[in-house]
């Protein structure tokens, strides 16, 4: 069976059950600041099982982009080495939110398994959870009853904590679950050891496919657990491990998820798959990691140097590691698989295939660019081992040269080896931890439970229509950072205040007490489906109803920047094309960014016809058209775009200004005039295929006329207020390149005029043509001359004293068939440097020293003659 027909069997199965089917959620999160992407199915749906938001189909079923390389969930390690382990992979889940249980997981799980897709029940086991006397919990009897009406009870296998109760992260939903392993080893290996025996013991051929999950208890953060108000399932399949059980072959890089990709790397590089360990894991981390990083870019997320855009440059650089050690790639090559992957993925998920170009010409560039800095790293890791004696290279040289050109450790290990050296690993790993241990405590947050006042379901937001509005707190709690110290984040009934989001940054204002207190709001975010204000403070009476006032010139401004933002995306669609995608926006009261795909520099004409049409729009003073809560279908139809990476409910918010349609949450402005004006001021690259715009609009337009003009000023003053100030600069720098020119000359014929009479002043001293002079000459200056010198009258001792500026400057130079260890510049004029309180050095013929002492420089000159 294909891996197209096992995942549409999957979903057909449940849509049977009355589950509605929904798409998978982008990889990357937004409003969570716990977790950088989906790492489980259930990630989608915290907000239902945290109770945060109204829950519409109380069944769901999908499959989930889920990647797991960082924080608690981190298999990246493992990738490669391992053949059923992923960075990202598809995640089959079926949900039931406060509605089935155990009993209908479990029957469902299993008719599915071995009624539909038929997997032999010889070869399954099942585990309960044993119970865990530190959290007070039971034995899991009601799931092990369910099970026992299924499956032998001897191939049912009690589970511990680690491995059969499943948590989010260190607080919140969690429960018993009973996961499903599948055995597929030959007949001849079962009758050596029972699969039993296996289950849970990390063997490749004994693992689990499916975990069910219980929840039904809420870590609080104190550790203790209490009980959910609704139970609820949240089941997790991996989908390549199926597809691996189901198509009799005992690895996942053996299913038609990853052959073709295999057969491609093959094609390129001329290594075969199955003939060599080495090469082989190479060709999986390869094969495995181009996946997880079109993923996150077709998502929205490019390879950078922080948070979730430096996990995915790590990982690509895995697997560009991997190709260049073992596979002898030295030029980019990953970039290729682009193509084969679009065409097996694309049917699913649609933002691979219109993504491509993109895919591959950023991958391209991060291969390129990491390329040459393994390039510079072996050149310094050269340099390195030449300057280590003792064999062993210092684990503090290995971290520099991985902290700072990104070389990696088993890299420095592997060449090291080659050359009869080692490296210090647990040096290495010291100097790791130490800056780990330092970022960790940086970052490090202290969160106390939720202290809920007030039961509410939703927190409403009303700041599209009010910058003010009558609250009280529903719920608040402290949060401690290193950077911030104590906050409190206060959740509201309703607010005006805006939370940070689509790229417009949150709210800021205040908050009126009844007692005359004023508590300012510092930031407001979004945080699952809460709106979350952040103060430095907490009112002293929190049951009171009080008026919370958001900060209407700061909204004034952002609003004004977001229309133009919107504006500015239909400008660049118009003048550079329709390929324009944003990729990226950031909404400030001062200022906008906006990032879109486009594969050339924009140029300044093209600019200047962005910017006229953004303006020709405000001066129009284009009414804003919202439509809240329609259907998405109607919005698209109507020409709204939706972006790839954004996750939009059933019912989205329409923008529409004359022809600018958006699906939108932020604010705007009521008519483009308010906009005033629009002006770009930059434009870059952010990275292949991805430019970036900067501009201002509104009172941040007038500030910087206002300072373009006080600089204009200033300069027409400077220039005595020509006519022409262009011409006059034109004029002032042609000029001053006359002077530099002359300049030149005059010196030229100074020195000749020097060196003649400096031969006049030779004296025989035991055979040596002596010279002594103080000159006036810069340093270069003086050094020609010296050479000229040299080069016109034999057996030469030259010295020259300059003072420069009040600095001292000696210059030696002795013919080289006469300079040798006793007559030697260099060491001569160290000796003499401290008559000038200075120090210097250099070779045997020529050497200078610098001090700040000029009075020395007579005596200095005096004495050299004693050299000879
Ligand atoms: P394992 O112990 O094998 O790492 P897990 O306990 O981490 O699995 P869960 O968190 O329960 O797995 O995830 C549910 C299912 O997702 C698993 O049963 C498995 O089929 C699949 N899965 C988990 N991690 C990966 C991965 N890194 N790559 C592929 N599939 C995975
Ligand atoms: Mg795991």
């Amino acid at each position: 069976m294909t891996s197209q027909k096992i995942r549409q069997q999957f979903l057909d199965f449940f849509k049977d059950k009355q589950h509605k089917i929904v798409p998978s959620a982008p990889l990357v999160l937004k409003n969570d600041p716990t977790l950088m992407f989906n790492n489980a199915g259930m990630v989608p749906f915290k907000e239902y099982f945290l109770g945060q938001k109204t829950i519409k189909n109380k069944r769901i079923a999908d499959t989930q982009k889920c990647l797991r390389v960082s924080g608690k969930h981190n298999d990246l390690e493992e990738v490669g080495i391992d053949t059923y382990h992923h960075t990202l992979f598809e995640m089959l889940g079926n949900w039931s939110f406060g509605d089935y249980f155990k009993k209908e997981a479990i029957g469902w799980a299993w008719e599915l398994l071995t009624e539909v897709y038929k997997i032999d029940k010889t070869k399954l086991y099942v585990t309960v959870f044993e119970g865990d006397k530190q959290d007070n919990l039971d034995f899991d009897q009601e799931a092990y009853d369910f099970w026992k009406s299924h499956i032998d009870e001897d191939r049912i296998i009690n589970g511990n904590k680690k491995d059969n109760f499943w948590e989010m992260g260190a607080q919140g939903p969690c429960g018993p679950c009973s996961e499903i392993h599948v055995d597929l080893r030959t007949e001849e290996e079962k009758a050596k050891i029972p699969g039993k025996d296996l289950v849970n013991k990390d063997h490749p051929q004994v693992v689990e496919i499916w975990n069910l999950v219980f929840m039904q208890y809420n870590r609080k953060a104190d550790g203790s657990l209490v009980d959910l108000s609704a139970k609820h399932i949240d089941t997790g399949m991996g989908f390549e491990r199926l597809c691996m059980a189901l198509q009799g072959v005992t690895s996942n890089y053996d299913t038609d998820v990853f052959t073709p990709l295999i057969r491609e790397v093959e094609t390129i590089t001329n290594h075969n798959y199955g003939k060599d360990n080495e090469t082989d894991i190479a060709i999986r981390v390869i094969v495995d990691h181009v996946r997880a990083v079109a993923f996150s870019i077709s998502d929205g997320q490019l390879p950078s140097n922080t948070g979730a855009g430096y996990v995915i440059r790590r990982i690509l650089r895995r697997a560009i590691r991997y190709g260049f050690t073992f596979l002898d790639q030295k030029e980019p090559f990953i970039y290729k698989l682009t193509k084969t992957l679009s065409k097996q993925m694309g049917d699913v998920f649609p933002e691979i295939k219109n993504q491509e170009v993109l895919i591959h010409n950023v991958i391209k560039e991060e291969e390129h660019s990491f390329l040459r800095a393994l390039d510079q790293g072996l050149l310094l890791l050269d340099r390195i081992i030449d300057n280590t004696k003792d064999k062993n290279i210092s684990g503090g040289k290995a971290f520099e040269l991985y902290d700072t050109y990104g070389f990696p450790f088993d890299l420095t290990q592997l060449i090291a080896k080659e050359k009869g050296y080692t490296v210090d690993e647990e040096g290495f790993n010291a100097h790791m931890q130490k800056q780990k241990d330092r970022s960790k405590a940086a970052s490090a947050v202290e969160t106390s439970d939720w202290n809920v006042l007030v039961e509410d379901e939703e927190e409403e937001f009303i700041g599209y229509d009010s910058l003010n509005a009558k609250v009280k707190i529903t719920q608040y709690r402290k949060v401690t950072t290193k950077k911030d110290g104590e906050m409190y984040q206060l959740v509201f009934n309703m607010t005006p205040f805006y939370p940070e989001g689509g790229g417009q940054v949150g709210d800021k204002g205040h908050l009126e007490m009844n007692n005359g207190d004023v508590i300012y709001v510092l930031d407001t975010k979004k945080e699952n489906n809460l709106i979350v204000h952040y103060t430095k403070h907490l009112p002293k009476n929190t049951t009171e109803i009080f008026n919370a006032v958001v900060n209407k010139e700061q909204r004034k401004l952002s609003a004004s920047n977001h229309t133009a933002t919107h504006l500015l995306h239909q400008a660049l669609r118009k003048v550079l094309g329709n390929h324009v995608e944003q990729k990226g926006s950031l909404v400030k009261p001062k200022s906008l960014r906006f990032d879109f795909s486009h594969f050339a520099k924009v140029e300044p004409q093209q600019l200047q016809e962005i910017e006229d049409f953004v303006n020709a729009r405000i001066r129009e003073n284009l009414p804003l058209v919202e439509k809240r809560n329609i259907p998405i279908q109607e919005a698209i139809d109507e020409g709204a775009m939706a972006l790839f990476g954004e996750k939009y409910g059933d019912s989205v918010r329409a923008i529409r200004f004359g022809k600018s349609i958006e699906l939108c949450g932020g604010t705007h402005v009521q008519h483009t005039g308010e906009i005033w004006y629009f002006k770009i001021k930059s434009e870059s690259a952010v990275a292949a295929g991805i430019r970036r715009i900067e501009a201002i609009t509104n009172a941040a337009v007038g500030d910087y006329f206002v300072e373009i003009d006080e600089n204009y000023e200033a300069i027409k003053h400077v220039l005595k207020n020509p006519k022409e100030p262009v011409k006059a600069i034109e004029n002032l720098q042609e000029e001053n390149a006359n002077l530099k020119k002359q300049i030149e000359g005059f010196l030229k014929d100074k020195a000749s005029n020097l060196k003649d009479e400096l031969k006049d002043k030779v004296q025989q001293i035991n055979g040596v043509n002596f010279i002594s002079a103080e000159v006036s000459l810069d340093a270069n200056s003086v050094k020609d001359l010296a050479f000229q010198l040299g080069g016109e009258i034999k057996d030469l001792f030259f010295i020259t004293g300059s003072n420069i500026d009040g600095k001292a400057i000696l210059t030696i130079y002795i013919s080289k068939n006469i300079a040798n260890d006793k007559l030697h510049a260099g060491n001569i004029v160290r000796d003499l440097g401290k008559l000038i309180q200075g120090g210097g050095g250099g070779q045997a013929f020529f050497a200078t020293a610098g001090g700040k002492n000029p009075s020395g420089i007579k005596e200095a000159l005096e004495k050299a003659k004693g050299y000879l």
